[in-house]
């Protein structure tokens, strides 16, 4: 039986007349918030680097909700890339209201096997990435004196900070932080810039990256979460359509926290200290090999 958490949350149209654009839209938490946003009437721009399987999911979507999607391929660490998804998406939907930069690259590791290479290709895809997207998209809605909304996705280790992902951390850090500078510089244009920091969510991403098979026989995810469950899809959408929704007008620079718990009783990377060093080879060959396939 479905329980409520499962179910969209806000009325039927809440987003009608909206055009979104979701960066890692093809795939896990960037698919389903896509999912909801257009059973709510938006349309929405699906975006990453991979264009075979942001088709399948546009069909797939298109299917399912009846809505309008547009699959493009874009990386976001190169901002000619962001410029031309953005134009083409004006030319399809003729504006966007709504920015999710939800694109991001993860892996664990012990700082010390993490080569400056490994560090700034996260840094770019996150960082960098979300500031291309938010600088493109955010000039314009201020030349075209626009009303705008934008949400980004974070982690909470972006201000507790954990080790074994410290390059995600870093980047996350840095994107919180434009969260709220945004958020203050921006709402006289009337743009709002607000944040999910979603915690335990086993999408296939980030399952393979973070919680490879030989790490979940050491490592029990649920232990450090109060709440003893995983995140739900349609919880992250249904917070993530509310904030980007006119209902949450007078809400800009807040971070919510989504993970039943887990921040307050360490819900960071750092219990993979227990990892003996001598599997680490083992494991990064797990999450090299799971890369591949994708
Ligand atoms: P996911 O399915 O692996 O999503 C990541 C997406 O980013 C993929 O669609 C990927 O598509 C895209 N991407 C990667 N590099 C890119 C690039 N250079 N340019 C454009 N797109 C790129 O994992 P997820 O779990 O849904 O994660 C979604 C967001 O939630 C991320 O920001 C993640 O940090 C955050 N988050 C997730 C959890 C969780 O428990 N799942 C917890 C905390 C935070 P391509 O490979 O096609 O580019």
């Amino acid at each position: 039986m479905q329980t409520l958490y499962q179910e969209g949350m806000l009325r039927d149209n809440a987003l009608a007349g909206k055009v979104a654009i979701v960066t890692g839209g093809g795939t896990g938490l960037g698919k389903a918030m896509a999912t909801y946003f257009l059973r709510l009437g938006a349309k929405v721009a699906i975006t990453s680097r991979k264009l075979e399987v942001l088709e399948k999911t546009a069909e797939e979507l298109r299917q399912a909700t009846g809505g309008e999607v547009l699959p493009l391929a874009c990386d976001v660490r190169h901002y000619e890339e962001v410029a031309a998804m953005h134009q083409q998406v004006l030319k399809h939907f003729g504006k966007v209201d709504i920015l999710v930069n939800n694109a991001a690259g993860n892996f664990i590791s012990p700082t010390e096997r993490v080569h400056p290479k490994g560090f700034s290709t996260v840094m770019n895809i996150v960082l960098q990435g979300t500031y291309n997207c938010s600088y493109e998209i955010g000039r314009h809605w201020i030349a075209e004196k626009q009303a705008g909304a934008m949400l980004n996705i974070v982690a909470t280790f972006a201000w507790t900070g954990s080790g074994y992902v410290v390059p995600s951390a870093c980047a996350k850090a840095g994107v919180l932080t434009l969260t709220k500078s945004l958020a203050v510089e921006w709402a006289k244009y009337n743009i709002r810039c607000n944040a999910i920091a979603p915690g335990y969510f086993p999408t296939k991403g980030m399952t393979d990256r973070l919680f490879p098979e030989n790490i979940r026989q050491e490592l029990d995810p649920l232990k450090n979460i109060p709440a003893k469950r995983a995140g739900n899809e349609q919880e992250i959408a249904n917070l993530a359509a509310y904030l980007v929704s006119d209902y949450a007008a007078y809400i800009t620079g807040e971070v919510v926290t989504l993970d039943g718990g887990a921040v307050l009783k360490d819900g960071t990377m750092n219990a993979l200290d227990l990892v003996p060093s001598s599997m680490w080879e083992a494991i990064e060959m797990m999450v090299r090999q799971a890369n591949k396939k994708q």
